[in-house]
């Protein structure tokens, strides 16, 4: 399975707030196995978010996206999604329900708009926080507040699923130019892909679906790598 991330905010953008949230889900898709092809991050723009979101679900099994909920003027996400499919917004009865009978909230005490999902989407509750998430075909919209988004993922998570990539590092004391031949030998040799980190050593990171082959090219590249 692919998926891709879009991140929505001109506070990611302006370099105010780190995208914690890119990374985490990053890294909850990858452990179970999913492919994620892309991260983008978008401005508060219906336009922007519409037609990035438009584009990955074209491209891939599925697109998360978060940060813009909310009935505020900056959080134009769901005007987004909803841009991106071509539908409206609609108040969702189902999200209002929740939140008056699970959320504890007074209807009245809900701004105009919190409950604004695209027309035929499937609400997702906001255990954390009040402005609700959705799933509109194969894209899941999830708040921006990292709480909230993780709280939101538990519910959604089995959805996503592929086979687990096994990986390996080993760290090698040469320079990376010099590792090239041993990097297609071991290519040559293992059905695994490597890639190469530069630091203080090279860290050298084997990948691949079965853990055996993974370990016997760890074992293999071991042996031919120079280390302090
Ligand atoms: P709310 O419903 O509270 O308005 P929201 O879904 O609209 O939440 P945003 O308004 O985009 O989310 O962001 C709320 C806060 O969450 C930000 O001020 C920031 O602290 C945090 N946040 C948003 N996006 C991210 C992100 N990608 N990574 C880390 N933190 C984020
Ligand atoms: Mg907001």
């Amino acid at each position: 399975m692919q998926a891709a991330i879009v991140t929505v905010g001109d506070e990611l953008l302006a370099g105010e707030t780190v995208d914690t949230n890119a990374t985490w889900l990053a890294e909850q898709l990858v452990a179970r196995g999913v492919d994620v092809e892309r991260i983008t991050t978008v401005p508060d723009r219906v336009a922007d978010i519409a037609r990035v979101v438009n584009e990955h679900n074209a491209e891939y099994d599925a697109v998360l996206v978060t940060g813009g909920l909310g009935p505020t003027h900056d959080d134009r996400t769901m005007a987004g999604v909803a841009a991106a499919f071509g539908r409206s917004l609609k108040p969702s009865d189902a999200v209002l329900t929740w939140l008056e009978t699970q959320g504890g909230y007074a209807r009245d005490d809900l701004a105009a708009g919190t409950t604004d999902l695209p027309r035929g989407a499937q609400p997702l509750h906001n255990e954390a926080g009040v402005a609700p998430g959705c799933v509109v075909g194969s894209v899941y919209v999830l708040p921006g507040v990292p709480e909230e988004m993780k709280a939101m993922f538990e519910r959604i998570e089995s959805d996503f699923s592929g086979s687990v990539t096994h990986v390996t590092t080993v760290t090698a004391d040469e320079p990376e130019s010099a590792l090239l031949d041993r990097f297609e030998e071991l290519t040559d040799r293992f059905d695994v892909a490597v890639g190469s980190y530069p630091g203080e050593h090279v860290r050298v990171k084997i990948r691949g679906t079965d853990e055996t082959t993974v370990n016997e090219a760890a074992e293999w590249l071991t042996e031919r790598v120079v280390t302090a």
